[in-house]
């Protein structure tokens, strides 16, 4: 049966998000109807209302692509997911196509985002395609179902990035911006058996992490690049860490960040480029193959990596509850705000 629901959409950049009260198609096959429990506001959520980034569809669009919630009703073939307690992957594949099949379902060019492609979590309801939904599986301790919004954006796109750099116990991480990804990487990092570093303009998030999983953190407004890999170059002896083969990972998503990453690379080393920025950087590439070093992008998370996310969660290894806060459905714009101009360093989630 059709739902009224409420949403609120972009309507043009810089302006507010707007309410809209909508009538909801019942679910098609192979598609779920979900309440949504929790939406985490990201950084690209900021790219869109800006202008800086176009969405994929038309405006007006429902933003928001970190969702958990509560399947309420599934189309033909889905009966099962009805009472579930699910992720929505901030990147739903198609499940058909050479990527998905070839092990890069993240990058499949029929995706379909949420907030991008399709309406997103911004919303009480959403609809959902089944196949790329992700079952949380169980109560996790210490985490009400809003709070796992997290796990389909800054959770997993750290986790698939760390799984890609080949991470492994004993390797020495290093995280540039410790914003919802990066603070997430450092934590998935640290469980993957890391020694892990961190780079920041904010001493909260710094302090903040060093009882979770943050080894030693870099304040990036006292030392400069070079400082930085000096005292890591010394920490690294001290600690009998290896010197060479670093996995640095790029999660600021600003010029200054991607200047660093780049910078603190060892022989051998790896760098992913996690976060995004419109702007370029001047780098001098021969460097990778100077150092016979490995840089990478990561876009988003194969739902594939999903259950493995969850189950560092259900393990107690990663927590996101320190880590956001809590706003109304109808404060999104207030949280917004309050994100962009830096007024908190949690991740906002709206929960209707
Ligand atoms: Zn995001
Ligand atoms: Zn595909």
């Amino acid at each position: 049966m059709s739902r009224n629901i409420v949403c609120y959409q972009m309507v043009a950049p810089g302006k507010p998000l707007e309410r809209a009260d909508r009538e909801l198609a019942a679910p098609g096959a192979g598609e779920l109807l979900v309440e949504v429990a929790g939406c985490g506001i990201c950084h690209t959520d900021l790219s869109f209302l800006s202008g800086q980034v176009r969405t994929n569809r038309p405006l007006p669009l429902v933003l928001g692509h970190e969702v958990s919630g509560t399947v309420v009703e599934a189309g033909s073939g889905c009966d099962s997911w009805v009472g579930q307690a699910v992720i929505v992957p901030a990147v739903l594949p198609c499940g058909d196509c050479a990527l998905c099949k070839g092990g890069r379902a993240n990058a499949c060019r029929s995706q379909k985002m949420p907030g991008n492609d399709i309406d997103g979590g911004f919303a009480t309801h959403m609809l959902v395609p089944a196949r790329s939904a992700v079952r949380v599986g169980g109560a996790i301790e210490g985490h009400e179902l809003w709070e796992l919004a997290v796990v389909a954006d800054a959770v997993t796109t750290p986790y698939q990035a760390a799984v890609r750099a080949g991470l492994r116990p004993g390797d020495v991480a290093v995280f540039v911006g410790l914003g919802g990804v990066g603070g997430f990487g450092v934590q998935i990092a640290s469980a993957l058996g890391a020694t892990v570093f961190g780079v920041d303009v904010d001493s909260e998030k710094l302090r903040r992490l060093a009882s979770h999983g943050l080894f030693r953190g870099f304040d990036a407004r006292e030392l400069d690049a070079r400082a930085v890999k000096a005292e890591l170059v010394k920490e690294c002896k001290q600690r009998g860490l290896p010197a060479l083969g670093w996995k640095i990972f790029e999660t600021s998503g600003t010029t200054a960040g991607q200047e660093t990453a780049f910078s603190l690379l060892t022989h051998t080393g790896t760098l992913a480029i996690v976060g995004f920025t419109g702007e370029k950087v001047t780098l001098r590439l021969s460097n990778l193959m100077a150092l016979d070093a490995t840089a990478f992008g990561n876009w988003g998370c194969d739902p594939a990596h999903y259950p493995a996310a969850l189950e560092l969660l259900r393990a107690g290894k990663v927590t996101a509850r320190p880590f956001v806060r809590r706003y109304r459905l109808d404060q999104v714009n207030e949280a917004i705000e309050a994100v962009s101009s830096h007024q908190i360093s949690e991740r906002p989630v709206l929960v209707p």
